[in-house]
């Protein structure tokens, strides 16, 4: 109910003054306190006169390998290895402190935008892609396609797709269903647009009205069990960038790597493929 209210908000652009989640008030709420670091290091401020967001010194351990992929079949993650995604935004004062952090890290994520969301705030989105962040779309106005036709609801990925690289300036090329409501007819059209389907294995529920502490504990919980996996994450919600921080300094410690995602095409542009035949004939 709570989400619903929420992306409610977030379709109704009239009403986003007095829509909560998305009013852009200065957030306050990364405290330098909340890092754990892993042994050996040390959490320290940044002397650049943003005090807000903690850095840690030394050399970044979470950093794992980029996976290249070309089709959801691609997508296997070996033990210990997990991908950040974060969906719903961009958001100024929510999207900027999650780069940030992420930044400070050596960590890339995967960022599920809303077209609507990309639209308001483009340079925001433009960043996000300047950043080395994977670039998806998360439909236009984050509707619920289970509950549209065939032909509107991929109206809505159509749209929202285009809208995100005019935004972004990059090729889209992943997708989530907003709810996670999704049917096996979208999926295959979806997959015949060159997108792959970010499905997701951990669930952090940080959409829930909790405190970051149960956010994160609750996701170390789940992936304790997994092992492995795409975590699920929201940018616009302030209590993700709370916890991001300890989240990750958690995972660092315990070994955890986080991937770096990115699409490969597998068709060769048309021109090459007729060079290349005509040079087998020749
Ligand atoms: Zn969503």
């Amino acid at each position: 109910m709570h989400r619903f209210l929420i992306l409610s908000c977030i379709a109704v652009t009239a009403a986003l003054t007095a829509c909560s989640t998305t009013r852009q008030a200065p957030d306050t709420s990364i405290k330098t306190s909340s890092v754990i670091a892993p042994e050996g290091r040390k959490s320290v401020t940044k002397d650049d006169g943003d005090a807000s967001a903690p850095l840690l010194a030394g050399p970044h351990h979470l950093a794992g390998r980029t996976l290249e992929i070309s089709s959801l079949a691609d997508l296997k993650l070996n033990d210990k290895e997990v991908i950040l995604s974060f969906d719903d935004g961009p958001i100024p004062g929510r999207t900027d402190k999650v780069l940030a952090i992420l930044d400070q890290f050596g960590v890339k994520g995967a960022f599920m935008m809303v077209g609507q969301m990309a639209e308001m705030h483009p340079a925001l989105a433009r960043k996000v892609a300047m950043d080395g962040n994977t670039i998806g779309s998360h439909t236009y106005r984050h509707a619920n396609l289970n509950a549209l036709s065939f032909d509107a609801a991929m109206a809505e990925v159509t749209k929202g797709e285009m809208a995100v690289t005019k935004a972004t300036g990059t090729d889209v090329a992943f997708f989530r269903f907003p709810y996670l409501a999704e049917s096996h007819r979208l999926r295959a059209a979806i997959a015949m647009r060159d997108m792959v389907v970010m499905d997701v294995d951990i669930d952090s529920k940080d959409y829930f009205t909790t405190t970051p502490a149960s956010v994160t504990q609750r996701t170390l919980n789940l992936l304790q069990k997994r092992g492995h996996g795409i975590i699920l994450m929201h940018d616009i919600h302030k209590r993700t960038a709370t916890m991001l921080p300890t989240l990750l300094s958690k995972l660092e410690g315990e070994g955890y790597k986080v991937v770096t995602l990115k699409f490969r095409k597998t068709q060769a542009p048309s021109n090459l493929v007729a060079s290349a035949d005509f040079v087998a004939t020749r």
